[in-house]
């Protein structure tokens, strides 16, 4: 069994989509360890996107992730990094697969509803960022 750190992002919580993304989590047979609503300052959207800091994007994209409330969840399935990732679709929703999370409910490559951990590593780092162990179940 593996991890993952998933986001809401908050252009989907804004538009309503938290419960049909959490339909596909459940559907998709990813077992949910760990689930809360947060409002990132912009520091805390700085710190969890640092790796980007120097991307053209950043400061946009940190003002995006601080600009309303967001869901974080830790999902748990074999291979759950991979796999949240195929479910979520590709970054620009424009490029993702129909049916895919951020086809549906991604509006651009910014705004694109929802991350995913990319590697072990960074799971376990951002899911330490969010949970304590002792929260999640
Ligand atoms: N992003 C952006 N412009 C870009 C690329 C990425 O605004 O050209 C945003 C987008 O919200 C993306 C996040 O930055 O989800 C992190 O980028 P990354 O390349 O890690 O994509 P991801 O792993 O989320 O698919
Ligand atoms: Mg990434």
């Amino acid at each position: 069994m593996e991890r993952t750190l998933a986001i809401i992002k908050p252009d989907a919580v804004a538009g309503g989509h938290v419960g049909a993304i959490l339909q596909r989590v459940e559907s998709g047979g990813f077992a949910l360890r760990g689930m809360r609503l947060v409002r990132l300052t912009r520091a805390e959207a700085e710190g969890f996107y640092a790796v980007h800091r120097d991307r053209p994007f950043f400061d946009s994209l940190t003002a995006f992730m601080s600009s309303g409330p967001a869901i974080v969840l830790a999902l748990e399935a074999d291979d759950a990094i991979r796999r949240w990732r195929e479910l979520m679709g590709s970054t620009d929703p424009a490029k993702a697969a129909p049916g895919s999370l951020r086809r549906e409910f991604g509006s651009s490559i910014e705004r694109n509803a929802t991350h995913g951990s990319d590697a072990p590593e960074t799971a376990a780092t951002e899911l330490g960022y969010f949970f304590r162990g002792v929260e999640l179940g």
